[in-house]
């Protein structure tokens, strides 16, 4: 049985879920913490702070960021985030502003592949959330343009499809070094994505933690037990924390479940614990107090 899940969507970025129904969701499927991490932005952090009081779940506001470094792009995921840092707010609305942008460029280039999609559509599809590929996936299916969501993501939405748009985003470094200075623990997500070897891979990551990196998603819903296990070596041996997370989004991506992931998910308590005390010996609060959050 996982004892936690610290990589989370909810409808404030492109999960299924409510910030309450996600807390309440991870309480009752018998988790003792989760952290809400949806992409650059935190607007379900308050409401899913207060869920976790209101029913007894441990919580970590978190978000998720897609950073740059030289032609690489992948993804951070920040835990312990402090919601009332001026500029930690002012670079996601930043990002956001980015995000709508290239949704409309997106959009054009749909209709110029003789598309009939709005952006009203795609809208539709994300309620009051920060829009993202998932809802043109979503918008292309009820269309009938594509068969399935991995359909709309391979001939068009992913990075070789035909109205692929990358979304402007933050540097490593830049990231890396605001997160520090806030507080928060920078986390590298799902490692395996990047798609590097394995020494290539250590040296970056070696490179990313004189940047600010304190720590590696080692359990993740897509990785084998032997990438776990070597996501674990190479966090002991470079002096990283670990992390771990099932990226749930909800029934939009309904092979992906809270806590299990893909079914053998399992991440123990302890892997929270390690990632406090890693904190406490930098003198950063391991507690979300609610004055922070509301
Ligand atoms: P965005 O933030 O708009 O770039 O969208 C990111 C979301 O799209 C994440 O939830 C990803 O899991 C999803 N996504 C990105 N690439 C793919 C892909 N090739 N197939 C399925 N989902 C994808
Ligand atoms: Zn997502
Ligand atoms: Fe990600
Ligand atoms: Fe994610």
């Amino acid at each position: 049985m996982p004892e936690i899940d610290l990589h989370t969507h909810s409808t404030a970025s492109d999960g299924s879920y409510s910030p309450e129904e996600l807390v309440t969701a991870a309480k009752n499927s018998g988790l003792s913490a989760i952290a809400l991490t949806d992409h650059d932005t935190l607007n379900g952090l308050d409401r899913a702070a207060r869920t976790a009081l209101d029913v007894g779940i441990e919580f970590i506001p978190g978000c998720e960021l897609t950073v740059t470094h030289g032609a690489l792009r992948f993804h951070l995921v920040a835990l312990w985030l402090p919601l009332n840092a001026v500029d930690i707010q002012n670079a996601l609305d930043e990002i956001i502003r980015h995000r709508n942008e290239r949704n409309h460029i997106i959009i054009g280039k749909l209709n110029d592949l003789g598309i009939g999609i709005t952006y009203e559509d795609v809208l539709a599809k994300a309620g009051d959330g920060a829009v993202g590929r998932p809802h043109f996936a979503a918008a292309l299916l009820e269309k009938g343009v594509v068969t399935s969501a991995q359909e709309a993501f391979d001939r068009y939405l992913g990075s070789t499809g035909k109205a692929y748009e990358p979304k402007k985003v933050l540097t490593a470094a830049h990231a890396l070094d605001l997160l520090q200075r806030h507080g928060a623990t920078p986390v590298l997500a799902h490692p395996y994505q990047i798609g590097l070897g394995k020494d290539e891979l250590a040296s970056l990551i070696l490179e990313l933690k004189e940047m600010g990196l304190d720590a590696i998603e080692a359990y993740y819903s897509e990785h084998s037990p032997s990438q776990t296990r070597s996501f674990l070596e190479l966090a002991k041996r470079l002096d990283l924390g670990v992390s771990g997370g099932s990226d749930f989004h909800g029934p939009i991506k309904p092979d992906i479940k809270l806590g299990t992931g893909r079914g053998r998910l399992d991440i123990p308590y302890a892997v929270l614990e390690d990632l406090k005390k890693r904190r406490l010996n930098r003198g950063q609060p391991t507690e979300t107090s609610p004055t922070v959050l509301f």
